[in-house]
């Protein structure tokens, strides 16, 4: 936490004054040229490694960078990831949408190790043959 309250610090004394510049360049007239879905790991930087800055893009970030599939869009649910595509697409007719996915994702391996779990739980339960009562073939 010291670290990150010190990068604070430094960044208002530092970096502050000419981040608020680019911000007043392009709070008028933003153009943001894509809506950039990535994974929220920490090891994850996409301002650095897509060199943009201030008013590129919209960035959306999530554990794996999981989109939901738009049949799991409801009323009753509020999810960001919709909402990105209407401000980016539908409010700024941006026509470039990137899902970036990296190597090691801890999101991605725990959905595939549950995934595998499950088909060995599957796998080690013994099938019931049709017609059969397992109550009475325990009794016998
Ligand atoms: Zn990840």
């Amino acid at each position: 936490m010291e670290k990150i309250l010190r990068g604070i610090m430094r960044y208002r004394v530092l970096d502050r004054a000419s981040m608020v510049k680019q911000f007043q360049e392009v709070k008028d007239n933003p153009t943001p040229k894509a809506v950039f879905y990535t994974c929220m790991d920490s090891r994850m930087i996409p301002t650095r490694f897509t060199e943009t800055s201030v008013g590129d893009m919209f960035v959306v970030r999530n554990a794996g960078n999981v989109i939901p599939h738009s049949q799991h869009f409801v009323d009753e649910m509020t999810s960001c990831e919709p909402a990105a595509l209407e401000l980016g697409c539908i409010i700024n007719n941006i026509r470039h949408i990137i899902v970036c996915g990296h190597s090691d994702c801890k999101a991605m391996n725990l959905l595939y190790q549950l995934r595998s779990e499950e088909a060995s739980d599957k796998a080690r339960k013994p099938r019931r043959r049709l017609g059969t009562n397992p109550k009475k073939a325990a009794a016998n």
